[in-house]
C-alpha cells in the first residue's frame, strides 16, 4: 500500500504550434488538431479519410492549442514539478514531437521577449526566487551541467574544446545511479550566471553542427540542473536534500529515412534515432505493466533517464504537435506514443542526505578553512595582546569565546602593522647605536629583515586563506537574501493569484475527466424503463454508441498493425543492408588475414557492455605489468645496444671485430678447392650473404 501510496504516473501534456505562413498559403484545409481545453482532449482528424470515419480522441493531463501563453503550460504543468524539485525529489521535463512542431520553442522559447520565454528561463527564474524568498536557515548549491546525445555519443556542451574531445562514457553507481563521467558543472550563483551557462552551451552546439537545423533535429540536448539545500532539522543537525532536474529537448521524432544508404551512412543513420527508438520500446515496456525486462541499456539516452521513466522521478512530458493535415502520420504516432507514456507508474521520493552531496563537502572545507583563518587571527592577535601587556587580563574575562570575528580580524591587522613599525625602530635603534660593531650591526639587521619578511610571508598567506574561503562561501547562497531585486510585494501576490488559478484549472479538469468516465460506468444504473418500447430503444442507442466504439477500436488496430508492418519491413531492409556489410567484412578478414593473426585478434577481444563496445585487452595484465615486463637493458658502455650472450662469447674469443656484436653465426670456410668456381669467388659470396642477410632470404630483390 505504501508503495502505491508514493508512486504517480508520468503527467503528459499535449501542446499543438499554430499554423505557420507557408501551411496556411497551402489552401484553407486548416488544422486537422482541434483541442477540448476543459477536458483535456485532443481530437484528429484525418485528411485523407471519407467525413463518416468517426475522428480519433485522445485524452491527456492538459492540452494547449495554439493560442496557448507559455506562461500557461509553466504555471500549470511545470510549476508543480519544480517546486518538488525544490522540495528534494527529481524531475525531468521532455519535448517529444516531429521536428519543426515547437519542442525548442517550448522548451527554451525567445529569451529577449518575456510572453515567449520557455520552460527553462521560467525555471530558473522559479529556483532562484525560491531561494531568494526562503528562510536565512537555508543553504543552497546550485549546479547546472548542459550536454549533447549526437550519433548515440555524449558531448560536454560547457567544455570549450568539446568539439574535439573524445565522449563522455556513462557510469553505474549502486547508490545514485547513471551518471556521465567527468561531466563539467557550473555552480551558479544567481540567475544571469545559469543563463550564462546556457549560452554557453547553446553556441557551443551551434559551433559542432555544420547545418544547425539538421543537427538539432537529430540530437538530444539535456540540460540538468542540480539543486542542494541544506536545513537544520528537528535533531539540531543540518540535512541537505538533493533535487536533479533534467530538462530534456529531444531530437525530432520523424522516421529517419534509413533506406538506400549504405557503409558508413548507414551505420549513422541506424545510430541517429537509436536513442529515440529505444526510448519508445522502454515506454512500450513500462506501459505495458506485463513485460519483465526494460530495455533501458539499449541506448545512452534511456540509460540517462532510467530513473525518469519508471523510477525514483517526477516526469512531465510534453507532446508537441503540428496542425498540418501533410503530418497527419506523424502527428498520429506522436499522439499514440504520448498516449501510452500516460501508464508509466514512477515512484517518486525525496533525496535526503545522498553521499554524494557537494554541499556538505563546500560546508565542510568553509568550515575547515574558517577554522585555520581563526586560528591564524588568533595567534595574531593573541601576541598583539601580550605585546601590549594585557593579554592576561583579558583572558581571564572569559570573553574569548563571544567576541566578534570583525574584532578579532581588527586587531590582528592593528597587530602586524605594530609589528612592522617595531621592527622598523628596532632596525633604527640599532644603525644609530654607536657601540655595536659594524659586523654585529649588520647581523643584527639581518635578522630583524628576516622578521620582516616572516611577517608579510604570514600576512600573504593569511591573505590567500581569506580569499580562498569568500570565495568558497560566496557559492553557497543562503535563503532570504535578497539575489533578485526586481520583486516587490506586488508582484509577489500577482504570482500567487496566477499558481492558484493554475491550480484551479487543473484540478477542475481532473475531476471533469472523472466525471466524464463515472457518467459512462454509472449510465446503466440510473436508466428505469417504463415500456418494453422505451427499453428496447435505450439499448439500441446503447448498441449503436457501443458499436461506433468497437469500429473506433478496430480501426486503432488497423493502424497499429499497419505501423508495425511498416516498422517491421524498415527494420528488415536494415538488417539486410546490416547482414550484406557483414558479408564483406567476413570475406576481407578470411581472405586477407592469416589465421594466426585472426586468432591472436579473436583472442584478445573482449566486449565491455558499460560501452557497448569490443575492446582490445591489453597485452599484459594491467595490475602485473610491472612484473612481467622487464626493464629493456640500458646499453652498456662501449656498446651501441643490448648483445647476446653469443655475442658476448664472441668478444672474449676475440673473433672477427665487425660482427663480434651482432647474433650472426661466423663459420670458418670449407677451404677445399671446388670443380667449378674459384675460392676467390666464394669468399666474396659468403661475405655477402652475411653483410645482407635481408637480400639472402629474397634474392629477387637484389
Ligand atoms: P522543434 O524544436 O520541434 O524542431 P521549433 O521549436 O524550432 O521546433 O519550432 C519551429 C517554429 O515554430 C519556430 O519558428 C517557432 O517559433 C514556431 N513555434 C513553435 N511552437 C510555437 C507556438 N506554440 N507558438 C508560436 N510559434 C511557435
Ligand atoms: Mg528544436
Amino acid at each position: 500500500m505504501s508503495k502505491s501510496k508514493s508512486s504517480e504516473t508520468v503527467k503528459v501534456v499535449v501542446r499543438c504550434r499554430p499554423l505557420n505562413r507557408k501551411e496556411e498559403s497551402n489552401g484553407p484545409a486548416g488544422s486537422i488538431v482541434q483541442m477540448d481545453l476543459r477536458l483535456g482532449q485532443v481530437i484528429l482528424r484525418n485528411p485523407r479519410a471519407p467525413a463518416s470515419e468517426p475522428q480519433k480522441t485522445f485524452t491527456f493531463d492538459a492540452v494547449y492549442d495554439a493560442n496557448s501563453k507559455q506562461r500557461d503550460l509553466y504555471d500549470e504543468s511545470v510549476r508543480p514539478l519544480i517546486d518538488s524539485v525544490l522540495a528534494g525529489f527529481n524531475g525531468t521535463i521532455f519535448a517529444y514531437g516531429q521536428t519543426g512542431t515547437g519542442k525548442t520553442y517550448t522548451m527554451q522559447g525567445v529569451w529577449m521577449d518575456p510572453e515567449k520565454r520557455g520552460v527553462i528561463p521560467n525555471a530558473f527564474d522559479h529556483i532562484f526566487t525560491h531561494i531568494s524568498r526562503s528562510q536565512s536557515d537555508k543553504q543552497y548549491l546550485v549546479r547546472a551541467s548542459y550536454l549533447e546525445i549526437y550519433r548515440e555519443e555524449i558531448r560536454d556542451l560547457l567544455n570549450p574544446n568539446h568539439a574535439n574531445a573524445r565522449a563522455l562514457e556513462l557510469r553505474e553507481n549502486p547508490e545514485t545511479g547513471v551518471y556521465v563521467r567527468d561531466l563539467t558543472s557550473c555552480v551558479c550563483k544567481s540567475i544571469k550566471e545559469i543563463e550564462e551557462v546556457m549560452n554557453v552551451g547553446n553556441q557551443a552546439r551551434a559551433v559542432g553542427a555544420t547545418d544547425m537545423n539538421e543537427h538539432s533535429s537529430r540530437s538530444h540536448a539535456l540540460f540538468l540542473i542540480t539543486v542542494e539545500c541544506s536545513q537544520p532539522g528537528p535533531d539540531g543537525r543540518k540535512h541537505i536534500r538533493v533535487g536533479r532536474l533534467n530538462l530534456v529537448d529531444l531530437a525530432g521524432s520523424e522516421r529517419q529515412a534509413k533506406t538506400g544508404v549504405q557503409g558508413e551512412r548507414l551505420k549513422e543513420a541506424t545510430k541517429i534515432n537509436l536513442s529515440l527508438s529505444a526510448l519508445g520500446n522502454v515506454i512500450s515496456a513500462l506501459a505495458d505493466g506485463r513485460s519483465s525486462h526494460v530495455p533501458y541499456r539499449d541506448s545512452k539516452l534511456t540509460r540517462l533517464l532510467q530513473d525518469s521513466l519508471g523510477g525514483n522521478a517526477k516526469t512531465v512530458m510534453v507532446a508537441t504537435l503540428g496542425p498540418a493535415p501533410q503530418h497527419y502520420d506523424e502527428t498520429l504516432t506522436t499522439l499514440r506514443y504520448a498516449n501510452r507514456a500516460k501508464n508509466i507508474q514512477n515512484q517518486p521520493r525525496v533525496n535526503e542526505d545522498p553521499k554524494d552531496a557537494l554541499l556538505r563537502e563546500f560546508q565542510k572545507e568553509i568550515a575547515r578553512l574558517r577554522a585555520q583563518l581563526n586560528h591564524r587571527k588568533w595567534r595574531n592577535k593573541q601576541k598583539k595582546e601580550q605585546v601590549d601587556g594585557e593579554g592576561w587580563e583579558r583572558d581571564e574575562d572569559g570573553e574569548t569565546e563571544g567576541e566578534e570575528d570583525e574584532e578579532v580580524e581588527k586587531e590582528a591587522e592593528e597587530y602586524v602593522k605594530l609589528e612592522e613599525q617595531r621592527l622598523e625602530r628596532e632596525k633604527d635603534a640599532i644603525r644609530e647605536d654607536q657601540f655595536l660593531l659594524a659586523e654585529e650591526k649588520q647581523r643584527l639587521l639581518g635578522e630583524k629583515e628576516r622578521m620582516m619578511g616572516d611577517l608579510r610571508k604570514e600576512q600573504e598567506a593569511t591573505e590567500q586563506l581569506t580569499a580562498k574561503y569568500k570565495a568558497m562561501e560566496s557559492k553557497l547562497l543562503v535563503g532570504g537574501k535578497n539575489i533578485i531585486d526586481h520583486t516587490n510585494e506586488q508582484q509577489k501576490m500577482l504570482e500567487i493569484k496566477r499558481q492558484e488559478i493554475a491550480e484551479q484549472t487543473r484540478t477542475e479538469r481532473e475531476m471533469q475527466q472523472q466525471m466524464l468516465v463515472q457518467d459512462e460506468e454509472t449510465l446503466e444504473l440510473r436508466e428505469t424503463f417504463t415500456s418494453l418500447q422505451q427499453e428496447v430503444e435505450a439499448k439500441t442507442k446503447k448498441l449503436k454508441k457501443l458499436y461506433a466504439k468497437l469500429q473506433c477500436i478496430k480501426a486503432e488496430i488497423r493502424d497499429v498493425n499497419d505501423d508495425h508492418v511498416t516498422s517491421r519491413q524498415e527494420l528488415e531492409q536494415t538488417q539486410n543492408e546490416l547482414t550484406r556489410e557483414l558479408k564483406f567484412k567476413y570475406l576481407i578478414i578470411e581472405n586477407f588475414i592469416p589465421p594466426e593473426e585472426k586468432n591472436k585478434i579473436m583472442n584478445r577481444l573482449t566486449f565491455d557492455p558499460e560501452e557497448d563496445q569490443w575492446k582490445f585487452q591489453p597485452l599484459v595484465p594491467a595490475e602485473s605489468k610491472s612484473l612481467q615486463m622487464k626493464k629493456r637493458p640500458t646499453s652498456a658502455v662501449g656498446y651501441k645496444r643490448p648483445i647476446s650472450q653469443y655475442a658476448r662469447v664472441a668478444i672474449a674469443m676475440g673473433t672477427h671485430s665487425r660482427y663480434r656484436a651482432e647474433n650472426i653465426m661466423f663459420l670458418e670456410l670449407d677451404m677445399t678447392r671446388p670443380s667449378t668456381a674459384s675460392p676467390d669467388h666464394l669468399i666474396s659470396f659468403s661475405y655477402w650473404l652475411i653483410s645482407n642477410p635481408a637480400q639472402h632470404q629474397n634474392p629477387s630483390i637484389g
